[in-house]
């Protein structure tokens, strides 16, 4: 590298952006009901930095050289592994390392008081290095692996943050072990740890924006009592205008009041709450449902011939009609109405679908209930 700078300088530079990402960490922290590992990852991020300071001025400030020696190396392998955990935490993982968190300080700190190799300057370092390297890599990666199961922007560039950051920390690992001199000295090293240290603090108050928000937007999402999606989900599901051969169907439980009268709300909410899983279990893939208000439930179906249409509306007239719901050993019989609206045609208004699943549900209701009506738009 050619670039030079004061040792002292990156040094202090280093410790102040991790003293940075811990405050940031810490207030992220402050507003997450779910705080997910960001306890561990601010302590982490002030023990490295206490670390630092003390690796730097230590000899300096005329402390015992075992003294600082010893210290600086044991918060670095408190800080490491308690950094992965918080990682890992973070990422979503609810079993922590606690083995790790207390065998590699411990271990490392008994290793080095029966043969003071902290004193030694490249073997403090080998140590230090090989810790940052792992527990890096490792958060690295199961931040990658994690994002199948929750996908977040900030996964990616976090994982490479933490990723870079081991790499640069191996590349020092190797010219320290093997006693190589590197173009990446000691200086430049520091300084690109810097920059990342301050993304990796960035991008975990990102993550924990990101979660928030996905979870607020679900929530305003979903149904809550049924666990699926609400009107104002199925609207935006809809393709923007009507599509040839697809059907929208309104499905409408039958004497609803009847069951809460008979049998109270409570059990009338979980009448809701078995349609809404028998019909979501008899759909097609890409078939939308949602609730739509009350004890009315609606439909898109995409791909579907007038004859289909019908037919998996049946499906589900039966489903429901078979769903064995029972308080107290009665058997509550539920049904349901169905009015379905078809087209061959593209183009119109969902207004205009809406209003003629309607109409055919209200004709299903007419003609004496648990019955399925289709209409042509
Ligand atoms: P129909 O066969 O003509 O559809 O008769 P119905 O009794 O199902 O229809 P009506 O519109 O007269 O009654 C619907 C009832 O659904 C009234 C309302 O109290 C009840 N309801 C609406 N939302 C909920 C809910 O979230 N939970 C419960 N338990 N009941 C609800
Ligand atoms: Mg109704
Ligand atoms: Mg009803």
């Amino acid at each position: 590298m050619y670039l030079t700078f004061d040792l002292g300088t990156i040094i202090l530079l280093h410790s102040t952006s991790l003293i940075a990402g811990a405050a940031a960490i810490l207030h992220s922290r402050r507003r997450s009901s779910r705080p997910m590992g960001l306890g561990r990852l601010a302590v982490a991020f002030i023990a490295l930095a206490i670390g630092a300071a003390l690796a730097a001025f230590g000899e300096r400030a005329a402390l015992p050289s075992w003294l600082w020696t010893h210290l600086s190396l044991l918060l670095g392998m408190v800080a490491y592994p308690l950094l992965w955990d918080g990682m890992r935490r973070l990422s979503g993982r609810r079993r922590s390392l606690y083995w790790i968190l207390i065998l590699v300080p411990v271990g490392w700190f008994v290793i080095g008081i029966e043969s003071d190799f902290p004193l030694v300057n490249a073997q403090r370092a080998s140590v230090f290095h090989l810790t940052a390297v792992i527990s890096l890599a490792a958060s690295a990666v199961e931040i990658w692996l994690d994002r199948h199961r929750e996908l977040l922007p900030a996964r990616r560039p976090l994982a490479a943050c933490l990723l870079a950051s081991a790499l640069i920390y191996a590349v020092r690992l190797v010219c320290i072990v093997l006693d190589i001199p590197s173009k990446l000295d000691f200086a430049t090293a520091f300084f690109l740890q810097i920059f990342f240290n301050f993304w990796i603090a960035l991008l975990v108050v990102t993550l924990v924006r990101e979660r928030r928000e996905a979870g607020l937007q679900l929530a305003a999402d979903t149904d809550a009592l049924t666990g699926i999606g609400n009107r104002r989900w199925f609207l935006g599901r809809l393709p923007a205008a009507p599509l040839a051969n697809s059907a929208l169907a309104i499905l409408d439980v039958d004497r609803f009041k009847q069951i809460n009268d008979r049998f109270g709300h409570p059990v009338g909410d979980h009448v809701l709450a078995s349609v809404a899983r028998a019909v979501r279990d008899g759909l097609r893939e890409g078939d939308v449902l949602a609730r739509y208000g009350g004890e009315e439930f609606v439909l898109f179906l995409p791909n579907v011939g007038e004859q289909d249409a019908r037919a998996v509306a049946e499906r589900l007239r039966h489903r429901i009609e078979a769903m064995s719901v029972a308080i107290d050993g009665v058997r509550i019989g539920v049904t349901a109405s169905i009015g379905v609206a078809w087209s061959d045609r593209k183009g119109g208004a969902w207004d205009a679908w809406i209003q003629t699943a309607d109409s055919a549900c209200y004709a299903a209701k007419a003609s004496g209930r648990n019955l399925v009506k289709t209409s042509v738009v």
